[in-house]
């Protein structure tokens, strides 16, 4: 635990060693959805469940199945991981680890 492996620069293919779900974020799917008041497009990454709408600026919620980071136990290791390969940004990173966090906070 703790040592990655800083020879191996392939980092997409790498994550998935360490948990399937890794796949969704390093590469999310754009799912798009619409905004209750305004009727706008609203684009949502796989991971995201609010997002504010691009016409009205309303907070625009998705009902979908939780990103792996939500319920894996390995989750921070996880994404410790992804970031360590750059198979994240660390913007990315920072922001999964906001969501991670705060759903945890409510558990
Ligand atoms: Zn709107």
């Amino acid at each position: 635990m703790g040592s990655l492996n800083t020879e191996v620069r392939c980092s997409a293919t790498v994550s998935l060693k360490y948990c399937p779900g890794a796949k969704s974020l390093v590469e999310p799917q754009i799912i798009t959805s619409y905004c209750p008041v305004c009727g706008a497009e609203v684009e949502f990454f796989e991971y995201e469940l609010e997002r504010k709408c691009p016409d009205c600026g309303r907070t625009v919620k998705r009902e979908a199945s939780p990103s792996c980071i939500m319920w894996c136990k390995s989750a921070a290791e996880c994404l410790a991981n992804l970031k360590a390969l750059g198979a994240i940004s660390p913007e990315r990173a920072e922001e999964l680890e906001k969501i991670m966090r705060e759903k945890r906070s409510k558990e």
